[in-house]
């Protein structure tokens, strides 16, 4: 199947076009991009030009920034094509809702992905849960901003998420893993003075469990999950890779190489089967976070 892809900057360009390339499902056919390109694959800078030159393109798949890309989003889905979403689905709740219903409407497939879902280590950690109860859960998700997103001032501008951008990562995973539902009691948010989204934050939810998410993290990077159970402890490393149990590594790869194959691989399977999936947990955390938070402002932050 033919797949355009669009908003090709440091996602794309690390996991997307990797992928697309090692898949058997899919073929890279065009890029739209006001920058960026792939080389030896048709690119264009404006979706509706892409849309209306290749008919045979069945599916696009967005990898911008969530503000901007509920427009282009729609304009897929109007042109009857698939959508495949890079994390998070959107800007906010409501743009993906109503995605959702253009896509049903339209009959075609929407899959909201959450890549840190396919970590290797989270369905195993689901299955080790899943009888168990758990008394305190514990999440540490601390990044440097300059290494992962350099540059990116998008990620700071109202609707960017800040520090949830990667801690909506540890959400998702969380939101997967849990034999129980649980939601957001109290936040801190930590915002930079010349900016609009924090750049770390402090997370209270029901069932005992706690995040702790900073974009300041110089040297080695944490991104952890540890859970104290009624039948022993369970631990996720490097970001949902590596699953440990009562202290014992059992399994998992120290990279994230192996989740945006799987991405792919799972949005053929949908379209295959005329199905669609968006789970928005891990969003409903995030917004909650923004409407209960206290905010306290810190030290400016420049890149
Ligand atoms: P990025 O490097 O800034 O790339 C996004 C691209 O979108 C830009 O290169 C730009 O390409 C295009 N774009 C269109 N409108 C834009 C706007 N108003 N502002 C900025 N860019 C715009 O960002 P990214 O790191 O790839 O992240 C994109 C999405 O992937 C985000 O939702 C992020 O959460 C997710 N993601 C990122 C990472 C990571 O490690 N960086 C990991 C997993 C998921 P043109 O200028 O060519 O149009």
């Amino acid at each position: 199947m033919k797949l355009a892809l669009a908003g090709i900057g440091k996602i794309a360009l690390d996991q997307h076009v990797p992928a697309l390339s090692a898949s058997r499902d899919w073929e890279l056919a065009a890029t739209v991009s006001r920058h960026g390109t792939v080389e030896g694959v048709e690119a264009f800078t404006e979706i509706e030009a892409m849309l209306d030159t290749r008919p045979d393109i069945e599916a696009v798949s967005l990898c911008l920034p969530p503000v901007p890309r509920f427009e282009v989003a729609k304009a897929v889905l109007r042109a009857g094509r698939h959508l495949m979403l890079e994390k998070p689905a959107g800007a906010t709740l409501a743009e993906v809702h109503r995605l959702q219903a253009m896509a049903d409407a339209a009959g075609v497939t929407i899959y909201a992905t959450w890549h840190s879902r396919m970590a290797e280590g989270v369905a195993a950690a689901k299955a080790w849960l899943a009888d168990r109860k758990i008394h305190e859960g514990r999440i540490t998700w601390r990044e440097d901003v300059r290494k992962w997103h350099p540059g990116q001032d998008w990620i700071f501008e109202a609707g960017g998420m800040g520090v949830f951008d990667p801690g909506i990562n540890a959400l998702s995973i969380l939101t997967e893993i849990l034999p129980m539902p649980v939601h957001l009691t109290a936040a801190r948010l930590a915002v930079p003075g010349n900016r609009q989204a924090p750049i770390a934050a402090e997370l209270t939810l029901t069932g005992g469990i706690a995040a702790d998410f900073d974009f300041r993290q110089e040297g080695p990077q944490t991104w952890d999950m540890e859970f104290a159970t009624d039948a022993g402890t369970m631990a996720l490393r490097m970001g949902g890779n590596v699953l440990e149990i009562d202290g014992a590594r059992r399994e998992g790869a120290d990279s994230i190489m192996g989740e945006y194959p799987a991405l792919y691989a799972r949005m053929a399977e949908l379209v295959r089967n005329g199905e669609s999936e968006v789970d928005l947990r891990p969003m409903v955390l995030v917004a909650d976070a923004f409407t209960l938070g206290r905010r306290e402002t810190v030290e400016a932050f420049e890149f």
